[in-house]
């Protein structure tokens, strides 16, 4: 059924490729799954800022449709909710594929359905991309790596992972996602991009997501003692929202497949965290310590030579320059919330 669907005239990525960027006759249409979330969302702020036409595909798991509300009366802008576990028929020129819970909470909230939206999500979006002859992206995760025996972790690195522990959903789920996305390319020629984005923040994420970020500063703004899991010496990498979806698009618009890690590699205990949101918020604040998750990864920091050469692309945005931009937001949505 879906190959008798028309084309639609839809100018596909290959046709508007042969254009050289600047002088293409219409505007590419994007398709962002996820784009009701924390990275989607201001991915799809930027898609329309140039001129592009976007579908936002989302089921609103963890999305929410205020974070798209100022896009709602343009013309260029649609909005559907659909599970990606189901096959839908679009025609598009590129996917951007984002679906998926990132939140270590919410992932393992329904682990079944976290597999289910990473495999059979991923099979969809590909099989849509290659019966429309769509460049697919799709947004792996540092996860892939586990919990790395290898430091800083390169894109050659295959990782250390549990395949049957509590984050197996999302992180061989990922990873299958990544072997379906090479296939589909190998198999049926469509053309892929693959992220593995590290450690992400900024406005919009969910100010109760569990995330580490999104947990202090919250914890800081309504007064409560920020939450350290273990003994708070882990460490992880964070980059600012902005430089993720600077590298997505730059990724897209690359002739390179990938994977490209794409995080900033500046490093920094729990501990070490708690301290910058402190000086950040308030003084005052206090930490807890509480017991860890399980299979949590000792240290996360990305190796982005590859994506420094060959995409020209590296961070900007420092922690201590990213963090007052996340807050100015969390505080408003938590006034509200009062
Ligand atoms: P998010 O939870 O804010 O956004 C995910 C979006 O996907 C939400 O809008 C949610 O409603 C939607 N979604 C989930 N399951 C779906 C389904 N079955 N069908 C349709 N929509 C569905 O997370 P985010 O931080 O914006 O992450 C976006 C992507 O980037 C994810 O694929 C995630 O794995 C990846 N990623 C993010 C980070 C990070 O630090 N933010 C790090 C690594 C990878
Ligand atoms: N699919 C989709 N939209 C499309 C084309 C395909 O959702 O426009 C789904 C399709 O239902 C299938 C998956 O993508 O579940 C893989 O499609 P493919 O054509 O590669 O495989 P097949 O349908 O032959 O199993
Ligand atoms: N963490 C923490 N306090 C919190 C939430 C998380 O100390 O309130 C720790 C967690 O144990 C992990 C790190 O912060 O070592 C990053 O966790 P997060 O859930 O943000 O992302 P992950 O990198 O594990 O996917």
């Amino acid at each position: 059924v879906a190959r008798k669907i028309p084309r639609g005239g839809v100018v596909s990525s290959a046709a508007a490729r042969r254009l050289p960027v600047g002088v293409r006759k219409r505007s590419l249409r994007v398709v962002v799954t996820g784009g009701a979330g924390f990275v989607g969302s201001h991915l799809v702020d930027k898609l329309l800022a140039r001129g592009d036409s976007v579908i936002v595909v989302d089921n609103f798991f963890t999305g929410r449709k205020d974070n798209l509300a100022h896009h709602l009366d343009n013309p260029r802008f649609e909005l559907i909710r659909h599970d990606v576990v189901e096959p839908i028929l679009l025609e598009v020129d590129q996917i951007y594929h984002l679906a998926c819970p990132a939140s270590p909470v919410h992932y393992k909230f329904n682990p079944i359905k976290t597999i289910k939206t990473n495999v059979m999500g991923t099979l969809n979006m590909l099989g849509l991309a290659k019966r429309v002859g769509a460049r697919f992206l799709l947004t792996s995760t540092s996860e892939v790596y586990g919990d790395p025996l290898e430091h800083p972790q390169k894109e050659s690195y295959w990782g250390h992972v549990n395949p049957i522990g509590v984050r197996s959903c999302y992180d061989e789920g990922k990873r299958t996602a990544e072997t379906l996305t090479m296939d589909y390319h190998r198999g049926a020629g469509v053309e892929v991009r693959i992220a593995r984005i590290f450690n992400t923040y900024g406005p919009r994420m969910c100010l109760d997501d569990g995330r580490v970020v999104s947990n202090f500063v919250a914890q800081a703004l309504r007064k409560q003692p920020m939450t350290v899991y273990g003994d708070g010496k882990q460490t992880r990498s964070f980059q600012y929202v902005s430089d993720l979806v600077d590298g997505l698009v730059t990724l897209m618009e690359s002739d390179h497949i990938g994977p490209f890690n794409l995080g900033n590699p500046g490093e920094f205990t729990m501990l070490e965290l708690a301290q910058v949101v402190k000086e950040t918020i308030d003084p005052g604040a206090s930490v807890e310590f509480k017991p860890n998750t399980a299979d949590d990864p000792h240290m996360r920091k990305p190796d982005i030579s590859k994506a420094k050469s060959l995409l020209n692309w590296e961070p900007k945005v420092s922690l201590k320059q990213g963090l007052p931009r996340m807050v100015s937001d969390f505080q408003k949505r938590i006034m509200d919330e009062n």
